[in-house]
């Protein structure tokens, strides 16, 4: 059944981690009407995953820190909900943003194939808070069972209580490692190693930085005591260069790389696990924004994301955006940017004390992206046979093959000689290996008319 409010809202936030969450409580704090809009069934967004009411956790926050921060903003939720004052549309994937003179309509649908019903939405001013996904590279093997995202091992445990294994590498780039391993290890996993393939070097070479945010130093400070607790080693400057085992992870080799990433000969070490956490960094999920045509920047790390102004607004009139979309930054920096969004599209003056933290969190960030950024020669990871893209099974020697024989130079030739990109996940996943492959330093940000899939019933009736 569509549901369609005909009386539009002043704000429609589209995604309920800590920045829409932030920004939807604070500006129905401030007399407007809200509707939140996101694809999760319960607020909270990649951060705050919970265990689904049905497994019957005891102590939910347990898997959490910074837990306080969310409880009361969830509490405000709640309590504008019931007051009528935020409409909150959960487990609606939002599929495209339209615009009429007078207002802006959200098109979301319901169901694991968005056949199961819709929403349409609209509002005066729309805040873009759709967070990010996880990068991954490919490796010889990363298409065994056993292999996860770093940050879906953290979901599996935080969502579901369950872990991807008994014993558990961790690798990849980013802070994330380091949170993801220690709450493996906090949950009984065994984690014989974190692999990180930069070094930590690139912060002490910001040193203002981390003086003006000791926050972020006491957390890095708190992940380094879990692994020490737990007997995890921290590996700098080394990647899992493959995985052994057909039906399930057996061992993995990890191999020392140089600064740009290349493997040094002779340095492979085989660590039996029966599973691998990997994962390089988060890429901001832009495609609302990108569709509404609001401009991207390159960031430090070679994803793409959102040009904001010190007010957190878009290059379109009319739309803002706070949290990962605006460049990978964590959930302390999203709950402020949603705070500030939200005084903007209010038209109240932003607190210079909620400003000037919104600013320092997000030189860390800016510190954070560079110290882990890919370097290129990766791809003396792969093989000829290493799947690049996994829905389409195209091997790294088949997109060489597009370079070298056919003058392929960026993703969109390459995907249209071997189909690389066109499977199901767009070249989310692949997007970053194959531009590389193709000599591009990483695809543009996409500009894609849809957000999600939707069946063709659905773009029907919304012509209709
Ligand atoms: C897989 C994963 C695991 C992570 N684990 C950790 C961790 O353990 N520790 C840590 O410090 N940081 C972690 N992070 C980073 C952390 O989640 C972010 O820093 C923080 O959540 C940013 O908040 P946000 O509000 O910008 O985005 P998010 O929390 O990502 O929230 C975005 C929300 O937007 C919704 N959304 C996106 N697109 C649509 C759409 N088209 N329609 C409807 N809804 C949409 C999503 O459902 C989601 O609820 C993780 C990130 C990822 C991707």
């Amino acid at each position: 059944m569509p549901t369609s409010p005909s009386d539009p809202h002043d704000l429609v936030v589209i995604g309920a981690g800590p920045a829409g969450l932030a920004a939807t409580v604070t500006a129905a704090g401030f007399g407007l009407r809200v509707a939140l809009v996101d694809a999760a069934a319960r607020p909270g967004g990649q951060f705050y995953r919970q265990p689904a009411p049905g497994l019957g956790a005891a102590r939910p926050e347990a898997l959490h820190h910074s837990w306080r921060a969310f409880a009361r903003r969830t509490a405000r939720l709640d309590a504008q909900v019931a007051a009528g004052r935020v409409h909150h549309f959960a487990a609606h994937h939002v599929w495209a943003v339209t615009r009429d003179p007078a207002h802006w309509t959200v098109h979301a649908v319901t169901g694991p194939d968005g056949g199961q019903g819709r929403a349409e939405v609209r509002a005066r001013h729309v805040l873009l808070a759709t967070g990010a996904y996880e990068r991954q590279l490919p490796f010889p093997g990363w298409t065994v069972p056993g292999v996860v995202g770093a940050g879906g091992a953290q979901a599996m445990l935080k969502a579901g209580l369950v872990l991807p294994g008994r014993r558990i590498v961790v690798a990849g780039s980013g802070p994330l490692l380091l949170a993801v391993a220690g709450s493996l290890a906090a949950a009984g996993a065994t984690v014989p190693v974190v692999a990180e393939a930069s070094g930590y070097a690139g912060y002490a070479r910001a040193p203002r930085t981390l003086a003006v945010n000791p926050r972020k130093l006491a957390e890095g400070a708190g992940h380094a005591v879990t692994l020490l607790r737990h007997g995890v080693r921290l590996r700098s400057r080394s990647a899992v260069t493959a995985v052994h085992g057909t039906d399930r992870v057996e061992a993995v080799t990890l191999t020392r790389i140089d600064r740009d990433w290349r493997p040094v000969p002779g340095t492979g070490l085989r660590i039996p696990c029966d599973a691998l956490a990997v994962g390089h960094g988060l890429v901001p999920q832009l495609e609302p924004a990108t569709a509404l045509g609001c401009a991207t920047r390159r960031t430090p790390d070679g994803t793409w994301a959102l040009v904001l102004d010190h007010q957190q607004r878009t290059t379109v009139d009319g739309v803002w955006a706070a949290g990962e979309a605006g460049g990978i930054g964590g959930a302390e920096l999203a709950f402020v940017e949603g705070e500030v969004a939200a005084y903007s599209i209010a038209g109240r003056g932003v607190h210079g004390s909620l400003r000037r933290r919104r600013d320092r969190l997000r030189r860390f960030a800016r510190t954070m992206a560079a110290a882990h950024a890919p370097r290129p020669g990766w791809t003396g990871w792969l093989r000829e046979d290493t799947e690049v893209c996994r829905c389409e099974e195209v091997t790294a020697g088949r997109i060489l093959d597009a370079v070298s024989g056919l003058g392929a130079r960026d993703t969109r030739t390459v995907k249209l000689l071997t189909r690389a990109g066109m499977g199901w996940c767009q070249g989310r996943m692949c997007g970053p290996a194959v531009a590389r492959l193709a000599g591009g330093g990483g695809p543009a940000a996409d500009r894609r008319p849809l957000a999600c899939p939707v069946v063709l019933g659905e773009l029907a009736d919304g012509q209709g």
